[in-house]
């Protein structure tokens, strides 16, 4: 397949993977930040790859993952009002509240659907007038325009039964949380290629010039991901870290002009909870106020109590690269993709969904 097959040639992977062996000398640590990369390194062996000098672990980049459970609890707790109608994108509805998952809830009689896209939610708002149409907004920069969108169309059409509970959450602010922990310990960063799409590298820049990490953007078939990781040991070989686009058929570096003006239209930061990380300042999108009859916190305010995190479950180390799945008691024993724990084995993004999925038990380097 045209612009696919290219990318997964298995003589230049070996040809790169050498390349990569013949100039890694440190013993390094690389994150990739994104769910969509912890799969693709999962599903075609690049740890296997890669020498053993260069360790890889997997940061918070799977939206569903970061959800914290007292978000979650939120979402819930509205899909329980009456009159109400959750839409929602597909994986978090078998994730486990604090009492109880979407799922559960829907058996129970709560009507929620999942959805495609957000216009697929205007679409069910306007066929239920009666009803009130809760998006519930699970994503980062990826999925923000186009949620900004559907609000600039609900606006324009006068829909005053369509609401959103944003919690999108913004990359390069828990990056740069993440970096002040320090508990990772990363030297370099395979930045997020959809991500990287709308926003550019350019916010990515504090990363080398504050922390001294390298940071390279890569696409998600192996041959990105090898060229991406034969860049960041270049970088940190030579004692130069900076940004750079290992993906420039995707990203440019001031990223998509048109996406952005839709969030800045929309949107205002605000703080975000992250699952394993607490609240982090300016790292979330909040309805702002010109739309601010769309925000569904304040259209529907809610009394929760306390959340309760799942007993065992190491989702938040593993999100923020403290911990690989491999090091949770629970994985492939009480936790499995068909009686999941935690978010990282629910998600199609997460990381502990890929280890089940790609990890051989019998590997010498799964743990890598
Ligand atoms: Fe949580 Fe299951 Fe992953 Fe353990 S294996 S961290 S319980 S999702």
């Amino acid at each position: 397949m045209k612009f696919i097959d290219e990318y997964r040639d298995r003589g230049l992977a070996e040809k790169l993977a050498r390349r990569i062996t013949d100039h890694s000398t440190k013993r390094i640590r690389l994150m990739e930040f994104c769910g969509g990369h912890t799969h693709a390194i999962m599903r075609y062996g690049v740890r296997q790859l890669v020498p053993e000098t260069i360790e890889m672990r997997s940061g918070p980049g799977c939206p569903v993952c970061v959800t914290a459970t007292t978000d979650l609890d939120k979402v819930i707790a509205l899909a329980q009002l009456p009159g109400v109608i959750i839409t929602t994108f597909g994986d978090i509805v078998r994730v486990p509240g604090s009492y109880s998952s979407l799922q559960q809830t829907k058996a129970e009689g709560a009507d929620i659907r999942i959805v495609y896209s957000t216009m697929d939610a205007l679409g069910i708002a306007k066929a239920n007038p009666d009803k009130s149409v809760i998006f519930a907004g699970i994503g980062f920069e990826t999925t923000a325009p186009t949620i900004a969108a559907s609000v600039i169309k609900a606006s324009q059409e006068g829909l005053e039964n369509f609401y959103i509970l944003s919690l999108l959450k913004l990359t390069p602010p828990v990056m740069r949380a993440l970096l002040d922990l320090g508990e990772a310990k990363l030297d370099g960063i395979i930045g997020p290629g959809h991500v990287s799409v709308v926003i550019g590298s350019h916010p990515y820049e504090f990363i080398p010039k504050d922390y001294g990490v390298a940071c390279v953007i890569s696409g998600f078939e192996p041959l990105d991901i090898l060229l991406c990781v034969n860049k960041l040991v270049e970088q940190i070989e030579n004692g130069k870290p900076r940004v750079e686009i290992a993906y420039p058929r995707g990203v440019k570096p001031e990223g998509n002009r048109k996406a952005l003006e839709l969030m800045q239209e929309v949107f205002e930061f605000g703080e975000a909870n992250w699952r394993g990380i607490g609240n982090v300042p300016r790292s979330g999108l909040k309805i702002g106020e010109r739309y601010a009859r769309f925000d569904a916190q304040k259209a529907f305010p809610l009394s929760l109590e306390p959340a309760k995190e799942p007993k065992g479950c190491r989702c938040g180390d593993v999100v923020r690269g403290a911990a690989t799945p491999l090091e949770c008691k629970l994985f492939r024993k009480a936790c499995t993709p068909e009686t999941p724990v935690g978010p990282c084995m629910v998600s199609s993004e997460g990381a502990c969904a890929a280890y089940y999925q790609f990890c051989g038990l019998s590997s010498p380097k799964e743990g890598k």
